[in-house]
């Protein structure tokens, strides 16, 4: 428990993650507050049994694979299908917190993470 950096393995630019329920023998909940400073965000990945951000601070951005950029802000809730394929993460210039919900495997596994969102990718969201 506590707050972590997030590993830059899964993250671009510098993320904390503050737990705050963590998942043991028999309670499958994983909730985090994750912070991420300007243009900071997930790799892209997926989520077992799908998850669930709420966004509490800031202005982020939230791609689905194959869908339209979503602008993300306070109040704002975005749900993910398990095993859909997404990013998440803080607008350009702006910081972002929102709180992660997801329901972990049997392994215990939260997420598997796959390619980095790229500067390039990136500066054309922010363009658009
Ligand atoms: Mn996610």
């Amino acid at each position: 428990m506590g707050v972590i950096p997030g590993p830059s393995d899964w993250f671009t630019g510098t993320v904390l993650i503050d737990t705050i329920v963590a998942p043991t023998e028999g309670v499958h909940i994983s909730a985090s507050s994750v912070h991420f400073t300007p243009g900071a965000r997930t790799a892209r990945h997926t989520h077992p049994h799908g998850q669930t951000i709420y966004v509490i601070e800031g202005i982020g951005l939230a791609q689905q694979e194959g869908g339209p950029i979503e602008v993300i802000r306070p109040g704002d809730r975005v749900t993910f299908a398990p095993g859909e394929n997404h990013w998440h993460g803080a607008a350009p210039g702006r910081f972002m917190t929102h709180i992660a919900m997801v329901e972990v495997d049997e392994a215990g596994s939260a997420a598997t993470w796959g390619e980095h969102v790229t500067d390039e990718q990136y500066a054309a969201v922010a363009a658009n």
